[in-house]
C-alpha cells in the first residue's frame, strides 16, 4: 500500500474574498473569512484602498492583525467623476465605483501562489468578477448581504423593469407584485429607486442581477428555518444558481479589540431582559426632529434603554454632542434608566447580554441575523433599501413586529406616542418573546457542529473546492 497521503484530501482551497463598501458588507465577509480559516482554507482578502468609514478601516486592520495568515490585497478603485453619479451618498458612490471597476482585480489575483480556487464576491461586483473568474477558470460564488426574499426581488428586477411590468408598477391600483414562486410582494416595500430604471442604483443592480445565473452559487447569510418558504420556492427557479444558506454567520474574536465598552458596567447592573437596545446600524442617520420624537417616546415608555445614536451617515462626520442633541435635562432625568452612545460599539455582543430584552432596529440584514441568533424580539423600523422586505421576513419568522404606517425613513415624522406604544408592545408581548426564543434555538441548530443545516452547506462548498469543482 502506498504511504503517500492522498493529494485530494491535502489540497487546501484558496479563496479570494471581495466585499463592497460599508460595514454592512464588510462584516459578513470577515465572518465568512474567519469561518473559512477555521475549516483550513487559505484566504485572500481584497479591500478597497480607501474605505468610506473609519469603522471599516479600523475593523480591517484589527482583523488582519488577528489573522496574519490572511493575504491582504488593497484594490485602488479608480475614482468616479462626481458628475457621473446620481447620488450624494458616499457609500453609494463607492459601491458604484467598485462595481464599475471590479474586472480590474484580475492582475491582482491571477498570479497568487497557491493559485486561487474560487472567488467569493459581493453581489454588486458580480458581473465584473464573473468575467475574471471565467478567465482564471475558477468558480465565483456571490455572497449576499441581504435576505433571500430581497435577493429574489433583485434577481427578478430585469423582468420587473420591462415595459409591461413598469406600466403595472405605475398603476396606483396595483398594490402587490407577483414574483414566480414567492408570495406576492407589497409595492410599498419596493425601494423607491426601483421605480426608476434609469436610477444608477437600479441600473447597477439590474446589471448584476443578470449576471446571477453565471455564478456558481449564492451564499446567503440566512438559514432554513428563518426563510423556509422563500428558500424552497427560489431553489426551483431556473434563472438562478443554487441558493446556499450558511447563516447566521458567527461573530469572530479579535486579539486586540479597540472598542471601549464603557456601556458594559451599566449593562451589567440592569435586570435580565429589562433593556431596549436601539440601533439603526452603521450608516443610517435620522433627522433631528425624528431623534427628538424617539427620545421622548423612549422616555415615556418607561423602559430602560441603551441607544446608539447617529446623526451623520459617515462616522468621521458625526461630531455633535449627545447633550446638545438630546438636551442636558433629558440626560439628567434618564441617567439611571438609560444610556446614549455615539461611538462604535460591539453590537452583537450587546445583543448577547442578558439585560437586553428588545431591539429597535432599521432591519439591516446583519442586525437581523444577529438578533435572530440570540432570539431577541425586534421592533423593526425599516428606513431604506432592502429593509422593508427584511421587516416582512422577520415578522413572518416570528422574530419581531413592525408598523407599516411608519413609512420609509424620513417619509413622515413618527410621533413619540406611536413609539411609546410600540416599545411597550415589544417589551410585553409574551407570544413574541416565545417565538423569538424559538428563532434563536433554530439559528443555533443551523450553525451547530457538523449536523447543522448551514454548517453542512458551507462544508459541501469547501469540499467541492477541494475537488477543484
Ligand atoms: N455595528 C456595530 N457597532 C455599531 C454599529 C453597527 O457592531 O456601532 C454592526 C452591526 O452589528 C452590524 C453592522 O455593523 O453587524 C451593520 O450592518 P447592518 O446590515 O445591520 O446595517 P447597515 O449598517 O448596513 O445599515
Ligand atoms: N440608502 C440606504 N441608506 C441610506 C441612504 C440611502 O440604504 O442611508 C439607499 C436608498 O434607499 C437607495 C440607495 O441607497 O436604495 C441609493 O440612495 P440614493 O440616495 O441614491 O437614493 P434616492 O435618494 O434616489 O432615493
Ligand atoms: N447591494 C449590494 N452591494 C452594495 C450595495 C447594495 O449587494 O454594495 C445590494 C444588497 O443586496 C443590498 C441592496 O442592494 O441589500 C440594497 O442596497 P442599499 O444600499 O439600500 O442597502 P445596504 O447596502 O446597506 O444593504
Amino acid at each position: 500500500m502506498s504511504t503517500f497521503p492522498d493529494s485530494v484530501t491535502l489540497f487546501q482551497p484558496h479563496i479570494a474574498l471581495f466585499p463592497s463598501a460599508g460595514m454592512g458588507h464588510l462584516t459578513p465577509f470577515l465572518r465568512l473569512a474567519s469561518m473559512l480559516l477555521s475549516h483550513n482554507c487559505k484566504v485572500t482578502l481584497i479591500t478597497t484602498k480607501s474605505t468610506v468609514s473609519l469603522a471599516e478601516s479600523t475593523c480591517i486592520s484589527s482583523f488582519l492583525s488577528t489573522h496574519p495568515e490572511i493575504n491582504h490585497i488593497e484594490f485602488q478603485v479608480p475614482p468616479m467623476e462626481p458628475s457621473n453619479s446620481t447620488s450624494d451618498d458616499p457609500f453609494f458612490i463607492q459601491f458604484e465605483a467598485t462595481s464599475r471597476s471590479s474586472h480590474l482585480i484580475h492582475p491582482l489575483i491571477s498570479s497568487l501562489t497557491p493559485p486561487i480556487s474560487a472567488i467569493f464576491s459581493d453581489f454588486v461586483v458580480l458581473s465584473g468578477v464573473n468575467k475574471v473568474a471565467s478567465v482564471l477558470g475558477v468558480p465565483n460564488y456571490t455572497v449576499s448581504t441581504t435576505s433571500v426574499k430581497f435577493l429574489s426581488l433583485m434577481a427578478y428586477l430585469p423582468i420587473i423593469l420591462t415595459s409591461e411590468y413598469s406600466t403595472k408598477l405605475s398603476d396606483h391600483n396595483c398594490t402587490e407584485i407577483e414574483i414566480p414562486g414567492l408570495t406576492p410582494l407589497p409595492i410599498s416595500s419596493f425601494p423607491p429607486p426601483f421605480f426608476n430604471p434609469n436610477h444608477i442604483f437600479t441600473a447597477t443592480l439590474v446589471e448584476n442581477a443578470r449576471a446571477l445565473k453565471d455564478c456558481k452559487g449564492i451564499l446567503m447569510n440566512s438559514f432554513d428555518f428563518f426563510e423556509n418558504e422563500t428558500l424552497s420556492a427560489i431553489n426551483s427557479l431556473s434563472y438562478l444558481p443554487p441558493i446556499l444558506p450558511i447563516g447566521p454567520l458567527q461573530a469572530y474574536e479579535l486579539k486586540k479589540d479597540q472598542i471601549q465598552r464603557r456601556y458594559l458596567p451599566w449593562l451589567n447592573n440592569q435586570p435580565e431582559g429589562s433593556v431596549v437596545f436601539v440601533s439603526f446600524g452603521s450608516r443610517t442617520a435620522m433627522s433631528k426632529d425624528q431623534i427628538r420624537e424617539l427620545r421622548d417616546g423612549l422616555e415615556k415608555s418607561g423602559y430602560r434603554f441603551l441607544w446608539l445614536l447617529k446623526t451623520k451617515k459617515v462616522d468621521k462626520d458625526d461630531k455633535e454632542d449627545v447633550e446638545d442633541l438630546l438636551s442636558i435635562s433629558f440626560i439628567e432625568r434618564t441617567k439611571e434608566k438609560g444610556m446614549v452612545l455615539k461611538e462604535w460599539v460591539n453590537q452583537q455582543e450587546i445583543l448577547g447580554h442578558p439585560a437586553i430584552g428588545g431591539f429597535v432596529n432599521h432591519c439591516g440584514w446583519n442586525s437581523v441575523m444577529e438578533a435572530a441568533q440570540r432570539g431577541i424580539p425586534m421592533l423593526a423600523w425599516p428606513q431604506h433599501g432592502d429593509q422593508r422586505v427584511n421587516a416582512e421576513v422577520l415578522e413572518k419568522a416570528g422574530l419581531g413586529m413592525w408598523d407599516r404606517t411608519w413609512g420609509w425613513g424620513g417619509q413622515r415624522l413618527v410621533k413619540q406616542g406611536e413609539i411609546q406604544t410600540k416599545v411597550f408592545q415589544l417589551m410585553t408581548d409574551e407570544k413574541l418573546k416565545r417565538s423569538a426564543k424559538k428563532v434563536g434555538e433554530e439559528a443555533r441548530k443551523a450553525t451547530a457542529g457538523n449536523g447543522g443545516s448551514s454548517t453542512k452547506t458551507i462544508l459541501e462548498v469547501i469540499e467541492l473546492l477541494k475537488q477543484n469543482k
